[in-house]
Formats: structure tokens, sequence, C-alpha cells
């Protein structure tokens, strides 16, 4: 059963800016503007949800959890896990279960590393995972990257420690283009031809599509200030910004042609049937 992964990563961008709080609050109107085309289409998707962002809107989160999408950790307060060390990671995910579970959450299976961050030097945290009840991962970006990367991680979701799923973020895989095709900035920035070929090509292999997308992906209103992970650079700045008002034009076209899914039902597909290798 191959689908496309449906997944918004739910978090405040103004928290990693200096006096965020000046800045216009933009993660309830966009976060209601998934739900209600989610709800049109009728698809289920899952939110990975950074603790704090629940805290902050745990009414939001009764909201998602009401209208039937899956819920999933995204780190307490999106910390990447090169700047944890296991211990503080499994305290991490302690507090972001926690802030989920308050907020209405139940059932918590699914992780996403803030940033694709799980890579070769922190793969301890699939353990940590597993230990704590976690069923899968989709923390790894298989490819060489400025930021995070795990090229031999392989592009195949498989079986990692105790038993625990990775799924790997599906990439386009054509020479010098070894990044996302469903995700954030490569979703909007990207030609839609391509994205939509790289979709139909994988899914008709039986793969499923690995996707990723965020509140700030689809607010057309925020203003204009320097994010802090793109060390000062104002190309990638302005990149941050493109393509906005198109995200959900291009989903709604996707769904007409192909299937969405929450992770946790494909994750069930998997360990119905699938014994994939181990590592
Ligand atoms: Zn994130």
């Amino acid at each position: 059963m191959s689908s496309l992964l449906l997944s918004v990563d739910l978090e405040d961008v103004r928290d990693w800016v200096k006096d965020g709080a000046r800045y216009r609050e933009g993660v309830p109107e966009n976060t209601r503007n998934y739900l209600e085309q989610f709800k049109r289409w009728g698809v289920r998707a899952t939110f990975f949800v950074v603790g704090e962002v629940a805290r902050r809107y745990p009414w939001l989160i009764k909201e998602i959890v009401e209208a039937g999408h899956e819920l999933a950790c995204h780190g307490d307060i999106h910390l990447q896990l090169d700047k944890l060390t296991p211990k503080g990671f499994r305290a991490d995910m302690q507090r972001n279960l926690a802030a989920l579970e308050n907020a209405g959450g139940k059932g918590i299976e699914g992780f996403r590393a803030p940033t694709f961050s799980l890579t070769a030097r922190t793969a301890w945290a699939h353990e940590v995972l597993a230990d704590l009840g976690f069923t899968y991962s989709s923390s790894v970006l298989p490819a060489v990257n400025p930021l995070y990367g795990w090229p031999k991680f392989g592009k195949d979701a498989r079986k990692v420690a105790g038993g625990l799923w990775e799924l790997p973020v599906t990439l386009h895989g054509i020479p010098g283009l070894s990044v996302p095709i469903a995700g954030g900035v490569y979703f909007r920035v990207l030609p839609f031809f391509l994205t939509r070929w790289a979709i139909g090509k994988n899914l008709g292999k039986g793969q499923p599509v690995i996707t990723y997308f965020h509140p700030y992906d689809i607010d057309c209103k925020q203003e204009r200030f320097m994010h802090p992970d793109l060390g000062d650079k104002k190309y990638l700045n302005m990149l941050m910004y493109i393509g906005r008002d198109k995200v959900l034009k291009r989903l709604d076209i996707l769904h007409r042609s192909f299937p969405f899914q929450a992770y946790k039902e494909y994750v069930n597909y998997l360990q119905a049937g699938a014994s994939g290798p181990t590592s």
C-alpha cells in the first residue's frame, strides 16, 4: 500500500527569533487552515507537535485530535539531537509526551527529529525512542545536506534499534537533486510538474512518499524577519517566503490523483506484513 504520508510539523517560528513574541501569531490560524482543507479532502494527517506549542495552544491540539488526525512528537522545544545527550533526549521526549497528553493526545507512537537532525552521530536516539514505547520515527534525511543528513542510511523505511521503524524523508534522487520531494521549501520552490512526476514514480514502485509541511509554509501574512538557523544568508531567507500561496493549491491537485495517509496507518501496515531488515 503506497500513499503520500501527509504531515505538518507543528512549531512556532517566533520561538527561534529574538523577542519573537513581537511578531504576529500565526500557528492557530494556519493550523486551522490545514484542518479545514484536510476535512474538505477527507484525508487524515499526522501532526508532529513541539511540546511548547501544545502548552501554548492546548485547545488547538484538542481540535486536531477531535478532527481525527494523529498526534506525534517533534521535540519539547525543537532542539536538534546533536544538542542533546541520550539522557537529555529522553527527558525532552518525556516532556513532549506529557505536553501532548495533557492536551488530550493518546496513544502517541511517532517522532520526527527537529530539522531531520537524526544522523549517524545521533543514532542512539532510535534506542531511546524504542525504549519509551515509540513505534516509528521519521527523522532521517538520507542525503548529504549542509545542516543534517545521513546518506548511508538508505532511502527505504526499515527497522532499526528495538524494532522501531525509521521512515526517511523521500528524496527526488535525481543526480544533483537529492532533496525532499514534498517538504517545506522544496515543495514551494521546485517546479510542480517535477514534484508530481516524482510522487507518481515513487508510488508506482510501491513506495510511500514521506512529506513535511509547517504552519509557516502556508502563512502569506507573516512579517519578514531573518530566520536564525539560516546563518544570516539573505538568499536562503528569501526562499523561506516564496510560494506560500501555492502549497494548499498544489496539495489540492495532488489529493485528486494520489492517496494520502497518516503515518501510523502506514506503520501499522508495515508491522502487520513486513519484516524489514534490521540493523
Ligand atoms: Zn521542525
